[in-house]
């Protein structure tokens, strides 16, 4: 008997340090300058503002994703996850005319749109019988929807199926509907969204948080303080949100590096943000057209630099529908651990010109998943494994359509 549990003492000694030494990165394939981040990275310590600055200043990409692999690794081991989702915009209407943007239109507009709830029901209905868990609903700042067809909206939709989770609304939205629309505290507002069906909110309309690139590409628009306040006082009634970034248009480097900042403090103040999704910006038919698409380079920089700053969000988002397929695979091994999901109709970016397909199937996200030798698995909105048979069929996602809006 001692013999048989000292073997097994000794098969569990090997065992964690086999697993230890395959944690640790190998330093000669880490540039001088950065060795010392990436020794904090393997003690899992923070790194500093000025670290980050340094690794965005890097061009050793693939060491920047041997340091951002390992932050992955120690979070998430080889898993990539997705999740089976259909987009809804309801409306580009909108008050604000951000430069950024070519998705909001004004009502006399040609290309402006707003969905009835019935036309949403309909769309969200065939998507159930398609295997979706999530919906996620975005949409302008609109000037006449009152709040009776919001809380419609929600209560239908759950009505349709209680076990659909309802993500919806950016920072912007909700403040909006608070102060023009509903007219109450931005706590009221969210919890009678929350109470009518609200699963979670959205983290879109970050943008970069300094106030002067706010100014130059989305003037009028909420300040950062009142984008991470909404993100707040949701964390703390208990509700998860992603937070995202806006990146590759008139920023500086210290600029993201501060918008990072600002969410990594604000994580830790709440703990509410279940994954960080950072999107390129889409110049092509925005007033900013004049501005360089950020290269895959610059993509995949963005992504590990993110990965390895912000060690206290669990998650990391590659965006397909900017990004490409191609691309968001590469960036498994560059700290990515998520592969959004199947979409199925995508506006936003594709009005601004992105030229990915509209949606993807389940079956093509586990492909490309384990190309890249990870383990392909569905998630929840909140990123938890789904390790029961999903209730509704996920392989049958195969039509076509995608949109990325903003708020
Ligand atoms: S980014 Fe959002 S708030 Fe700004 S114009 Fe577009 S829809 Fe409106």
């Amino acid at each position: 008997m001692s013999f048989v549990a000292t073997a097994k003492g000794t098969v569990h000694a090997w065992f964690c340090e086999w697993f230890k030494r395959r944690m640790l990165m190998n330093h000669l394939l880490i540039p001088k300058e950065l060795r010392p981040i990436a020794e904090k990275v393997e003690a899992r310590q923070r790194i500093s503002e000025a670290d980050a600055l340094s690794l965005y200043r890097s061009n050793d990409l693939n060491a920047l994703g041997i340091i951002a692999n390992t932050v992955r690794e120690q979070k998430n081991g080889n898993y990539v996850t997705y999740i089976l989702n259909r987009y809804i915009n309801y409306s580009n209407i909108c008050v604000l005319s951000c430069q950024f943007c070519a998705f909001a239109a004004k009502k006399r507009d040609a290309h402006a749109f707003e969905r009835s709830v019935d036309d949403i029901l309909d769309a969200v209905r065939i998507a159930l019988g398609l295997g979706i868990t999530e919906v996620h609903m975005v949409g302008g700042l609109h000037p006449t929807l009152k709040k009776d067809w919001y809380l419609e909206l929600l209560r239908r939709l759950r009505e349709l199926d209680p076990d659909l989770h309802i993500k919806a609304f950016t920072a912007i939205e909700i403040r909006h509907l608070a102060q023009r629309i509903f007219r109450m505290s931005i706590y009221e507002t969210l919890a009678l969204l929350r109470e009518a069906g609200l699963g979670s909110m959205t983290g879109g309309g970050a943008e970069i948080f300094d106030a002067a690139v706010r100014d130059e590409i989305c003037r009028g628009k909420e300040s950062a303080a009142e984008w991470l306040d909404v993100h707040r006082i949701w964390h703390t009634m208990g509700g998860r949100s992603t937070c995202t970034m806006l990146y590759g248009h008139v920023e500086t480097l210290a600029q993201r590096v501060d918008h990072l900042r600002q969410l990594r403090e604000l994580q830790d103040e709440t703990g509410g943000f279940t994954g960080f999704v950072p999107f390129a910006f889409e110049p092509q038919t925005t007033v900013l057209a004049h501005v360089k698409p950020a290269s895959a380079i610059e993509q995949l920089r963005n992504l590990a630099v993110s990965r390895i700053y912000l060690d206290n969000v669990d998650h990391l988002t590659a965006y397909w529908v900017s990004m490409g397929l191609p691309l968001a695979q590469v960036s498994l091994s560059y700290g990515v651990d998520d592969l959004h999901g199947t979409i199925m109709e995508e506006k936003i970016f594709h009005m601004a010109g992105a030229t990915t397909p509209q949606e993807q199937s389940a079956a093509t996200l586990q492909r490309i998943i384990r190309e890249a030798g990870r383990e392909p698995i569905q998630r929840d909105s909140h990123y938890h494994h789904i390790t029961l048979p999903p209730k509704r069929s996920t392989s049958t996602l195969t039509r076509a359509g995608t949109e990325l809006a903003c708020a």
